[in-house]
């Protein structure tokens, strides 16, 4: 067995320039949520955060990485229920709020089933009961 490949150190993004390419890639050309000034990840090496094409122990290592920066990130919340808006299979890429995309491609599944289960005892509690009243 051979000895784990070293993280590779990609160049790093000015703050400017990463958020050019997040407004560009991630929010269509609009404007960035006012959090995103406080984000630890500003000005971090992108490829941290989007470890494309990079599987084995070289991409675990920078996803872990990428999660350490999270977990300390003081606008976490924003970020994950900004990122867990855009959720769909075409944006399933990188790491945001702290979660990879298939990490939040299930928490979009828990989070849509359980709207479901509400919506429906909402419903049940609307209904009449046999003796026609409201719950
Ligand atoms: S939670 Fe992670 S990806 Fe989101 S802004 Fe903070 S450091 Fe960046």
């Amino acid at each position: 067995m051979s000895a784990p490949e070293p993280v590779r150190h990609a160049r790093r993004l000015s703050k400017e320039r990463l958020r050019t390419l997040v407004r560009e890639l991630v929010f269509d050309g609009g404007s960035l949520p006012a959090w995103h000034e406080r984000a630890a990840c500003a000005g971090m090496d992108e490829t941290l955060f989007f470890p494309l094409g990079e599987g084995g122990p070289a991409g675990v290592e920078r996803i872990a990485q990428a999660k350490a920066v999270c977990a300390g990130c003081p606008v976490r919340s924003a970020c994950l229920a900004d990122a867990m808006t855009r959720e769909s299979p075409s944006a399933r890429y990188g790491v945001f709020g702290g979660l990879t995309a298939t990490e939040r491609g299930r928490l979009y599944v828990q989070l849509r089933d359980h709207a479901r289960h509400l919506d429906a005892l909402t419903a049940a509690e609307a209904e009449p009961d046999s003796s026609g009243a409201v719950a």
